[in-house]
């Protein structure tokens, strides 16, 4: 059984992202990152492929496929490109997928159609500049006014496809998680808006610039300052946001791990090809133990990396939680394999691994984020030891 391309509609689909790689991504990786472009044109033309509404259904422009064809997709697009996978993540997952999960029939009708051909670039918003982790303590706002529209005020921090280009074009459409009220016990109540490029004091704050990695996207601070909101705007009903993060994280934390797998996969091919043509004391390099042991025990992680991947996608509904110890888990793994796998690559390389022109650099800094972005490494190991308290039994199962 082959748990990557479990049937033949998954396998052309492979097939079709890869072709489309080597022929669009890879061309234009390089200068990307090194002068920290963002590839809107490239992203929009994965709408005529289909790409871009992958999870959602065909009644609003999508294609409907399953968690599988999501990780095929990150996996192909970041082996390449990671930056450019992120910014598709952004676009595909934390909204797309997102709003067809949570959103109205009327939300989803208006505006899935724009976001799953391109026309509209979609972001999310959580993150805030003094809050990530601990996200009910963020401190955006929306309060309702008596003529029913929403008033926002704050600031969003880290949001990848936040603006569009460099001079502070703003995300079309933008899910915000803002502070609607406290809970009888105090605990802030965080409610969803759609917020859309025109509408009164959304604007961005700076494109933050000079990242460590995946410079091929666009990262930004964006300001909401009495953002009007009408009422159709709230997703779901007031205070439903954790729901809606349940609902979404899983799959984000999924395809974050099938990035890793991307920068593993494509690691661990530039170090087995270059040992072989690079020699050393008239030996082929592959030949010292050394550079053995990088190679073999990439290839052993590489390969339970993927194993643990696709062996979640295949157990994961897309719009219902209950899969959050595997997803923090494969998280949690294939990152930090996965800058390791790109490390052990920059090392068999020697100079030439440390320059752009050979990849594995690229790779090993973008690789970095991954253990950051979507929940550090750090809340994984929190969630997994919580939910393994609450459920013992699954260790034996
Ligand atoms: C390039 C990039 C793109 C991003 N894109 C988006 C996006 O599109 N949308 C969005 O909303 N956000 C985005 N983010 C934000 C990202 O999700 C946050 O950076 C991440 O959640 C961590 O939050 P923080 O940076 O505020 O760190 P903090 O939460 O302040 O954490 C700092 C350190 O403290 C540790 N820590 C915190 N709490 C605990 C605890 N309870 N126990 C142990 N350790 C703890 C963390 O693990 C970390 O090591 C992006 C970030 C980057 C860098």
């Amino acid at each position: 059984m082959d748990i990557a391309n479990p049937t033949e509609e998954h396998r052309m689909l492979r097939e079709m992202v890869r072709d489309f790689v080597t022929e669009h991504v890879e061309p234009q990786a390089l200068e990307c990152d090194r002068n920290e472009i963002f590839n809107l044109e490239l992203l929009k033309s994965l709408g005529e492929l289909g790409l871009l509404g992958l999870t959602a259904s065909e009644d609003y422009g999508g294609v409907g496929l399953d968690a599988i064809a999501t990780v095929i997709v990150h996996e192909e697009l970041s082996a390449s490109d990671p930056g450019f996978a992120l910014s598709f993540l952004a676009h595909a997952m934390l909204f797309v997928n997102n709003l067809e999960h949570n959103g109205s029939e009327e939300q989803r009708a208006r505006i899935l159609p724009k976001a799953c051909s391109g026309e509209w670039i979609g972001a999310m918003a959580m993150s805030e500049p003094d809050v990530g982790t601990d996200v009910l303590g963020l401190s955006t706002t929306a309060e309702i006014r008596d003529d029913g529209n929403w008033v926002i005020n704050g600031r969003k921090m880290w949001i990848t496809n936040g603006c569009l280009d460099d001079e502070g074009t703003p995300a079309d459409v933008v899910l915000v998680y803002a502070k609607t009220g406290a809970d009888s016990r105090g605990k802030a109540q965080i409610s969803t808006f759609l917020v859309e490029n025109g509408m009164p004091g959304y604007s961005v704050g700076q494109k933050i610039i000079d990242k460590t990695g995946m410079r091929a996207s666009n990262t930004a601070e964006l300001v909401f300052e009495d953002c009007i909101v009408p009422a159709e705007n709230l997703v779901g009903d007031v205070g439903d946001s954790m729901i809606h993060m349940m609902r979404n994280l899983e799959l984000e934390r999924l395809t974050l791990a099938a990035m890793s797998l991307g920068i593993a996969r494509r690691s661990l091919h530039e170090m087995n090809k270059y040992a072989a043509e690079r020699e050393a004391f008239g030996r082929q390099i592959r030949d010292f133990g050394q550079m053995q042991r990088y190679i073999g025990e990439s290839w052993a992680k590489y390969r339970a990396m993927r194993s643990y991947i696709y062996d979640t996608a295949n157990n994961m509904g897309l719009g219902n939680s209950g899969q959050r110890l595997d997803s923090d888990g494969v998280k949690l793994f294939a990152t930090t394999a996965a800058k390791e796998i790109a490390d052990a690559a920059i090392q068999v390389m020697g100079g030439y691994g440390y320059v752009a022109e050979y990849v594995v650099e690229r790779l090993w800094r973008d690789s970095k984020l991954l253990e950051i972005g979507g929940g550090t490494i750090e809340s994984h190991q929190k969630n997994i030891t919580r939910d393994l308290s609450k459920t013992p039994e699954v260790i034996n199962d």
